[in-house]
């Protein structure tokens, strides 16, 4: 199978639309920018064993490549529109390749996004980096830096999850949050909808707790969270203490939005989108990085999420 025969079977479904004037094919792939609005654009690479199990279906790290980048957009609050990949593996497996691709351009076709361009090499170690492009109107990206003293602090969905299922696996049981960690689910629309709402944002890949800590850094202020606050699946309801908020607060891999906004705005926003499950966990404040309480209690707790190196 030569990397050509590879590309044309696999990866060349999307062909050029209206506002693809050139797609999988040529040396670079050639798009239009909507007028008034800014590119925004992300990268993630998932290295196997590292980013994933070892037994994670292919069809499941075609959808998590996809899911990550899509999550970054959308902690922007951008617009996705297309992606690139860059995969290398260690050997054609016929049936692999299949099965990503599958799910690669499922959640694509989902969200409206289309597979533009690539490389495709060798490498000792499957290694999969998608490229995504988003679009956002002018000036209106939400960053980590806006977090303002007052704000309400607060997540999507439930945390926890995915490294719940991991530790699960990990133990060589059987998890009934599987999917959570191979099938995460971009917060696209919830993205969006918190323009000219939420002050800062991110998604949630590496722990609540450092995350949040990026943008308590980016915007010099402080917090406090209210642990008995931060949705949680019914499993880690009764963990005990600290392995449930190991989970909740350093566990990464469940691509939710923690974003902060002031009390007006959130109102506001709970009236006009009540469809979302978006939760208040704390409050902004001047500084002391992150103070933890439960039920009104300080508490002492180590945050640690993760780290490569
Ligand atoms: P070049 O030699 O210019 O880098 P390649 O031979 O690597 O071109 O790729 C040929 C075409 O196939 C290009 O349009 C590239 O974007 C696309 N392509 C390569 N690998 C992939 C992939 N894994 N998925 C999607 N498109 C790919
Ligand atoms: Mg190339």
């Amino acid at each position: 199978m030569s990397e050509f025969s590879l590309i044309a079977r696999h990866f060349s479904r999307h062909q050029a639309t209206n506002d693809i004037a050139i797609s999988v094919g040529d040396d670079c792939a050639v798009v239009d920018v909507p007028v008034g609005q800014q590119l925004v654009i992300c990268t993630d690479t998932m290295v196997a064993n590292r980013h994933y199990p070892s037994d994670t279906p292919a069809h499941a790290i075609g959808h998590k490549a996809v899911a990550v980048n899509l999550s970054d957009l959308s902690a922007m609050g951008a617009t996705p529109h297309s992606i690139t990949l860059a995969l290398s593996l260690p050997s054609y497996d016929e049936a692999w390749v299949a099965d990503f691709a599958d799910g690669l351009y499922q959640i694509c076709d989902r969200y409206g996004v289309k597979l533009i361009g690539g490389d495709t090499t060798y490498a000792p170690t499957t290694t999969i980096s998608v490229t995504a492009v988003g679009y956002i109107p002018k000036h209106q990206s939400i960053t980590r830096r806006g977090a303002m003293v007052g704000d309400v602090i607060c997540v999507s969905g439930h945390i926890g999850s995915a490294s719940f299922a991991l530790s699960q696996i990990l133990q060589n049981q059987p998890s009934q949050l599987r999917d959570k960690l191979d099938y995460p689910e971009p917060q696209v629309a919830l993205g969006q909808a918190l323009r000219g709402y939420a002050h800062s944002m991110i998604d949630i890949s590496d722990g609540l707790g450092q995350d949040l800590g990026h943008i308590l850094a980016a915007s010099g202020v402080g917090a406090r969270l209210d642990l008995d606050k931060i949705p949680c699946h019914t499993l880690l309801e009764h963990l005990p203490f600290a392995q449930k908020y190991q989970h909740i607060i350093n566990g990464g891999d469940d691509y939710q939005l923690c974003f902060t906004m002031n009390k007006e705005k959130f109102d506001q926003f709970q009236a006009n989108f009540p469809h979302f499950s978006i939760h208040a966990i704390g409050e902004i404040v001047a500084d002391g990085g992150v103070q933890l309480f439960e039920h009104g209690q300080a508490v002492a707790f180590d945050i640690k999420g993760f780290e490569h190196f």
